[in-house]
């Protein structure tokens, strides 16, 4: 039985509009900061009642609406942002497809009061919406030059949707996201937001230095001190903006703000591009933090893709891809403090071998020669012997210093508990973790060594049988040359047992039988679906842990200054293969602070 075709009303098509656009109270907000934006306010103030459900209040100081346009303003496809085609290959405004006021004018009890910037205007103008989604005539009202929008009541008249909001807590949080990333964008304006009357962020307009106090006030006292500020072009391609060091990665995605143009977004493609750039430097369950700004002629990205236009789509997303990867990937190699020059020796520390400083550097050998007295420290510090991996495999050339100039990692003190070394610098003192920093100088040498094909493998005098899964079988004869190719011969003797032939020399002396199975593991976690390249940097980091030095093993300290000079010139130092942190620095002043000394 068939109902008759009829043309819905055009209220009933703004509320099913309204379902894509106005998910909660936060995305009613987020259209309507948008809006007071593209109208080129200096200012926005938000009053919010109950997490935004009965009261949602914006008001800027934005060029206004004409008053014989007010009524315009509230009707779908009504927008003064486009009005060709053409115009929407390259979209400068954050708004174009005139719908967000209409939509939420369906949903809610909406008041539209405003009054242009042009002197002779010298009265505002006000619209309300009925419930019937009929307009009450406009009339004068007092009000400063901008625009409000008052939004009561929302969901009033649609009560399924009214069900799916949640606590005037988590409303509220919506709320402070959205208005996170708009103040993140845009720190010339000036914004502040109340809720249920108390003022829950008070933002001035921030230029310069400033910017960075706006970012701690957002994200955390700490954000500027932790973050690393990135700046790089490449063509019509332009990506500034910060990232988080990674020793300071958060067990949430919760602070991840990436913009294109100016729009904040949340797309797979540089989501995924972000993700690989870190891989090397994050644990896997853990998450990056970032504010990010992607410049890019507007003609190559298109805006238009969804109704609230979280996503866009790049014309040329591979080298959006490969940009944002490689820009990411290079400032994080860097890191924050080995940046900078060595320091010079202080006088002071010249004169005081009893320190532990070495005066002249000349007399720490390179790298630390290997005790054969200590068996353990063979494989300990396998990664350190130059006749294997590191002969073949170029290093940047260590950082020409003058006699009595002081490294980065100044020089090493002594070992706490087996786990930790200490060592003095310029200007105050280094803690190292030993395994995660030898994990990480392992790991890259590894990379090198890989890419350069130059792992050299030894046979087994007794290849070592292992049994596995059925599954983890599978994965090893899909890997089989690539482990090959890391120094790693294993093959399948049935369903379920593997022998392993030949291991990486420099690894000789790791737990074989463990090693392989962290490979297994390590494929099936990476493997299936990720790129080889991931499952090998896997499986390179399960080797580097294997390889690296463990805890309570004493270092002489040659070995611990070897150490601290092959840490300044490896790449990504500053953390461990899993983002903690491989060293820290109390400063002098920190120091002076603890024993509350010079004040
Ligand atoms: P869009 O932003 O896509 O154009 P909207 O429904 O959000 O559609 O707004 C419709 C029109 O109302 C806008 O194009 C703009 O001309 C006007 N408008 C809305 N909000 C403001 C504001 N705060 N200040 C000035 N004009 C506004
Ligand atoms: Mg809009």
């Amino acid at each position: 039985m068939a109902n008759p075709i009829r043309i819905l009303s055009s209220h009933l098509i703004n509320q099913i509009a309204a379902g894509e656009m106005v998910e909660r109270p936060a995305s009613v907000l987020k259209e309507l900061i948008e809006n007071s934006l593209d109208a080129g306010c200096t200012r926005i103030t938000i009053d919010v009642e109950q997490g935004g459900v009965k009261r949602l209040r914006v008001r800027d100081d934005g060029c206004g609406i004409a008053p014989d346009e007010l009524a315009l303003a509230l009707a779908p496809h009504a927008t003064s942002k486009l009005a060709r085609l053409a115009d929407l290959d390259a979209v400068a405004t954050l708004g174009f497809r005139g719908e967000a006021l209409p939509s939420i004018a369906s949903v809610s009890r909406l008041t539209l009061a405003s009054r242009m910037r042009a002197a002779e205007r010298d009265v505002g103008w006000e619209v309300a919406v009925g419930v019937d989604g009929q307009l009450v005539a406009p009339r004068p009202v007092a009000h400063p030059i901008g625009t409000s929008v008052d939004v009561r009541d929302l969901f009033f008249n649609t009560p399924a949707r009214r069900k799916f909001l949640r606590t005037e807590k988590t409303e509220l949080n919506h709320i402070n996201q959205v208005f996170r990333r708009i103040a993140l964008a845009r720190p010339a304006i000036a914004l502040q937001l109340t809720h249920n009357g108390r003022i829950v962020h008070d933002l001035v307009s921030a230029e310069g230095d400033r910017i960075m106090a706006r970012l701690d006030s957002l994200l955390g006292q700490d954000f500027s001190g932790r973050s690393l500020a990135i700046d790089e072009t490449a063509l019509d391609l332009r990506l500034h903006g910060w990232v988080m060091r990674p020793a300071f990665s958060r067990s949430q995605a919760d602070q991840q703000f990436f913009y294109v143009n100016a729009r904040m977004v949340r797309d797979k493609l540089v989501s995924h591009a972000i993700r690989q750039a870190f891989s090397d430097v994050l644990h896997h369950a853990r998450h990056p933090a970032y504010v990010l700004f992607l410049d890019i002629p507007a003609r190559l990205v298109d805006v238009n893709v969804h109704p609230a236009k979280h996503e866009v789509r790049f014309r040329e997303s591979r080298q959006v891809h490969d940009f944002i990867f490689r820009a990411l990937h290079r400032r994080l190699a860097v890191g924050a403090e080995l940046a900078g020059q060595p320091q010079l020796l202080p006088e002071t520390l010249r004169d005081e071998p009893s320190l532990g400083a070495r005066p002249g550097p000349a007399r720490i050998p390179h790298r630390s020669g290997v005790r054969d007295d200590h068996g353990v420290y063979q494989a300990d510090l396998a990664f350190q012997q130059p006749a294997e991996v590191l002969a073949r495999a170029p290093e940047p050339a260590p950082p020409m210093r003058e006699p009595g100039e002081i490294p980065p990692l100044g020089f090493a003190l002594g070992q706490l508990n087996g786990v930790y070394l200490l060592a003095q610098a310029s200007d105050g003192l280094i803690l190292v973790d030993i395994h995660a920093a030898h994990e990480r100088i392992g790991y890259e040498r590894l990379k090198h060594a890989w890419h350069d094909g130059q792992v050299l493998s030894q046979p087994l005098l007794v290849p070592l049988r292992v049994h596995v899964s059925p599954n983890e079988a599978e994965l090893l004869a899909e890997h089989q040359e690539h482990l090959a190719r890391l120094g790693l011969r294993i093959d399948r003797i049935d369903a379920g047992s593997l022998v392993v032939r030949e291991v990486p020399a420099m690894l000789r002396h790791a737990d074989i039988e463990r090693l392989a199975r962290d490979v297994l593991a390590d494929l099936a976690e990476h493997g299936g679906s990720a790129r080889v390249e991931e499952a090998i940097n896997g499986v390179l980091a399960t080797m580097a842990c294997h390889g690296a030095v463990r805890a309570n093993r004493r270092l002489t300290l040659d070995e611990m200054n070897a150490l601290l000079r092959d840490m300044e010139k490896t790449e990504r130092i500053d953390q461990c293969n899993h983002g903690r942190p491989t060293w820290i620095k109390l400063t002098h002043a920190e120091l002076d602070r603890l024993f509350s000394r010079g004040r």
